[in-house]
């Protein structure tokens, strides 16, 4: 400013301006920081809502490498993540190869519930077996069981070494083991395992503590350890796959003292939901999501006490809400967490066809704010398009980002990837509410998923009509390669943002917003134009390599 000014100007010229004073001038002279506060940000909507598109946030100062930015995070009142990355319990987005992965990178997938109770069950069952430190209850075999009978168990189970032991159980005396290898080429289905299986055993003695066993296993260039105690009964196993997969991903979200990764699944409100909830208890569940659209109902709430009494070890998120009255009620019920957000997911018609919902940066500002007061943590659910979207729901208090459109098109979702009209690669993705989705469940047709569930029709209340209202499309989506590689791509973009706000973690981002260091700004309709691609005759728009 003072150098367009003619005066300044010319005391520059004859040596009078002290720059070294530009840091004293600001304070004294500027009390208030540039940009706005996001109380000021939010009330300038005046009655209105806002969407993450109608702001930006303004940079600070840049004191450390974006590598030193931590997104460790609460997910519910007791469990925490090391990623604030969530994927949508949606049967295009999250069964066990998404709900697995996102887990190794430091996530959390929500298992869908548009399925039968066994399948989800059995979902639930893979994401905890999927990386162990001992196995404690390896699927064990007999010496009878046949060359044919073990193929069909790996097709089940999808690993393939079991070990054999006299009964055929665990604690029973080890005589050998099969691994994939030992079965692969063996034509003759009927002969017993013990015509094929290993006899040579490494094996630990009971007691061998885990990084003593990890050492015997690198040692012994074996796929597997079997503990066994002194009489060669067999206790535990252990698998080298294993001791890659906690090399490889550090981030992993894991309970503390556990070797397990944490599993996450949704289920309705519905009386036989506690059915279906004790089924994927018994297969290992953490954390249960109630899955309802407008999660302020007697339904929710009776649902919320009934678990928090029958199952108080498992923490339990609810919603979906947009407001604090609705929040105060689940909070009052006892969730240890919230999902916001109704009507702004990518899919998602419900704000046309209901006129009910909320512009998703005011639900999560409004929400959050009361929701810390308990210490509840809160999901920003739906509306992610970018990273950018993700640090704003951030930034406005929630602790976690939830996807379904943005993950859907990775190779962890469900479906095969097919070629649009237009040449792109794609993959199908659909809203819970869809007609699609609701028909699938209601005929028993369509997707492998669609027996014995009600997941889009409970969801959405319209289980009884006899006509159901649609409140999301059925379209697809382009394709986004593996989440082992999008996952990191967006932990590296938060982190960059992060870092030019001047916060070196997310805590620091919401203590900054709450005591106004954090500033913001509105954009208009032509800054949101001016901050995209414009003007160029055409463009690629590559996210990152
Ligand atoms: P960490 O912080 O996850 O490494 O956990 P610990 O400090 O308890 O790890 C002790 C040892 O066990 C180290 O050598 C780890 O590499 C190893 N370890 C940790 N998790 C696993 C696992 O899931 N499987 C196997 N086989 N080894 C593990
Ligand atoms: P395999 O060689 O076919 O048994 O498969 P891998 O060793 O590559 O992977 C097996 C994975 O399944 C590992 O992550 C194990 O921790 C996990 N797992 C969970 N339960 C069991 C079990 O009962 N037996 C075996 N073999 N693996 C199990
Ligand atoms: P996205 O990440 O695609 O923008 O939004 C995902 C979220 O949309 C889900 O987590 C869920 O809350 C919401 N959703 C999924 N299916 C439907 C639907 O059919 N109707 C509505 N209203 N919301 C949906």
């Amino acid at each position: 400013m003072p150098l367009t000014n003619g005066d300044a100007m010319a005391d520059n010229a004859a040596g009078a301006l002290d720059f070294s004073k530009a840091l004293e001038v600001l304070e004294s002279e500027y009390p208030q920081k540039d940009g706005i506060d996001v109380k000021t940000l939010i009330d300038s909507a005046k009655n209105g809502g806002l969407t993450y598109n109608d702001f930006l946030m303004l940079p600070g100062y840049i004191g450390f490498p974006a590598s030193d930015v931590t997104l460790d995070t609460p997910v519910t009142k007791r469990i925490t993540l090391k990623t604030p990355f969530v994927s949508s319990p949606m049967d295009t987005v999250t069964e066990h190869n998404m709900a697995i992965h996102i887990a190794l990178l430091g996530g959390l997938g929500i298992i869908h519930h548009n399925c039968s109770v066994e399948e989800q069950a059995s979902m639930v069952r893979k994401v905890k077996r999927y990386e162990n430190g001992f196995i404690l209850e390896p699927v064990v075999i007999s010496p009878n069981t046949t060359v044919g009978e073990a193929k069909d168990l790996k097709e089940k189970w999808g690993f393939g070494g079991f070990p054999v032991t006299e009964k055929g159980t665990l604690r029973s005396k080890l005589v050998g083991i099969i691994t994939p290898r030992d079965i692969q080429f063996h034509d003759n289905l009927d002969d017993p395992v013990t015509a094929v299986m290993s006899t040579d055993l490494v094996t630990a003695r009971h007691g061998v503590d885990l990084k003593e066993a990890n050492d015997l296993l690198r040692k012994s260039r074996k796929g597997k350890l079997p503990i066994v105690d002194e009489d060669f009964n067999l206790i535990a196993l252990l698998s080298r796959s294993d001791l890659m997969k906690n090399l490889h991903y550090p981030l992993a979200s894991k309970l503390p003292h556990s070797k397990q990764l944490i599993s996450a699944a949704a289920i309705g409100t519905r009386p036989e939901d506690k059915n279906r909830l004790q089924a994927l208890v018994d297969a290992g569940l953490d954390i249960v999501v109630l899955d309802s659209s407008q999660g302020n109902s007697m339904y929710q709430i009776d649902m919320i006490k009934y678990i928090k009494e029958k199952y108080p070890g498992l923490d339990v998120i609810g919603g979906n809400v947009v407001t604090r009255e609705q929040a105060a009620a689940l909070i009052a019920a006892g969730v240890d967490g919230l999902r916001i957000g109704m009507g702004s997911g990518s899919a998602c018609i419900t704000q046309e066809v209901m006129a009910v919902g909320r512009p998703q940066a005011t639900s999560v500002f409004n929400v959050t704010q009361f929701a810390k007061r308990f210490g509840v943590p809160c999901i920003a659910d739906g509306g992610i398009q970018n990273v950018g979207h993700i640090v704003k729901g951030l930034a406005l208090g929630a602790s976690t980002v939830m996807m379904g459109g943005l993950l859907a098109g990775t190779t962890e979702s469900p479906g095969q990837y097919f070629v649009s009209h237009d040449g792109q690669l794609v993959k199908a993705y659909r809203g819970m509410g869809s007609i699609d989705a609701m028909e699938d469940k209601k005929a028993g047709a369509g997707s492998k998923n669609a027996k014995a569930s009600n997941a889009g029709t409970a969801r959405y209340f319209s289980e009884g009509d006899r006509i159901l209202v649609a409140q999301g499309v059925s379209g697809s989506v382009r394709d986004r390669g593996s989440v082992t590689k999008f996952i990191p791509y967006l932990m590296a973009g938060v982190q960059h943002s992060l870092q030019d706000i001047g916060v070196s973690s997310l805590k620091a981002l919401q203590d900054g917003v709450a005591d106004g260091s954090v500033r913001f700004e509105l954009r208009t309709a032509s800054a949101q134009a001016e901050g995209n691609v414009h003007g160029l005759h055409s463009f690629d728009k590559k996210l990152y390599s």
